[in-house]
């Protein structure tokens, strides 16, 4: 039987049901937190957080919903709430994954230094927090709000495809600014979001370039679909 407070934490949880607790018992932890637009989430983003798990030992995976997106300003996404739905259907089956609504909840441009501070004060010290980011991300860190601040609190684990080398100069400029980086390769899966958009939208096909769970969401909601076009089924 679950007691009242457990049953509490678990209904709302400061980050994630799955993970709250990490540390709590003293005992070391790494944490990976796989920041996203996730707008929708696809196979790319699930093995990049896979493969950074299995390369860096880590003892789950936070998927981070961002609410607003810093670089997405103007943009027309998906709800926040459409986003996190599908993560949740994406990760459901995977016990190191989990989905936070934290990002999702917060008003406002939602700036990774600040969930990195929240995170930061919810977990003791024994966690190890790392921010798990593709290649196209890592370039643009230096460029994130408060950039120092977030090196002071999360480490970057950057997965890119094999033989891939991010360049020199961006790497002594993140270590510059702090940031403590490492490198994991994945296979490469060349999908991505914008590509599974304009794919429904043209009522085509995404099977098996996402969870067959997320697909049979973007058919019963409609969305992404062009107005007036149908189904891909
Ligand atoms: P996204 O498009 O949903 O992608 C999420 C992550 O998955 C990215 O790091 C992306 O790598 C990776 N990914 C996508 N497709 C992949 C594939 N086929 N194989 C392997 N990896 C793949 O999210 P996003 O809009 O880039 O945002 C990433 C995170 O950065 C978010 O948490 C956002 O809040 C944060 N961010 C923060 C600031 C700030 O605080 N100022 C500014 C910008 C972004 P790639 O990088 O290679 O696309």
């Amino acid at each position: 039987m679950r007691s009242l407070e457990e049953k509490r934490r678990l209904s709302h949880p400061a980050i994630c049901a799955r993970f709250d607790d990490v540390g709590r018992d003293g005992a070391s932890a790494h944490l990976g937190i796989m920041g996203g637009t996730f707008d929708p989430p696809h196979f790319g983003h699930l093995a990049c957080a896979e493969m950074a798990a299995e390369a860096c030992g880590m003892d789950g995976v936070v998927f981070m919903v961002a609410g607003d997106p810093a670089f997405k300003q103007g943009q027309e996404l998906a709800s926040a709430a459409d986003r996190l739905n599908m993560c949740r259907l994406a990760t459901f089956d995977n016990p190191l994954f989990d989905v936070s609504a934290l990002e999702a909840e917060r008003s406002g441009i939602t700036y990774t230094v600040d969930t990195a501070r929240v995170l930061r004060a919810h977990y003791p010290a024994c966690v190890r927090l790392s921010f798990i980011v593709g290649a196209d991300a890592l370039m643009t860190l230096p460029d994130w709000k408060d950039a120092p601040d977030l090196a002071s609190l999360v480490d970057i684990v950057c997965v890119s495809r094999p033989g891939y080398l991010p360049d020199a100069e961006l790497l002594a400029r993140l270590e510059r600014i702090g940031f403590a980086v490492e490198l994991v390769t994945s296979p490469l899966l060349d999908i991505s979001s914008s590509m599974i958009r304009q794919r429904v939208r043209e009522g085509r096909t995404v099977r098996y370039l996402v969870p067959l769970s997320v697909d049979e969401y973007l058919i019963s909601t409609g969305l992404y679909r062009a107005k007036g076009g149908t189904a891909h089924d």
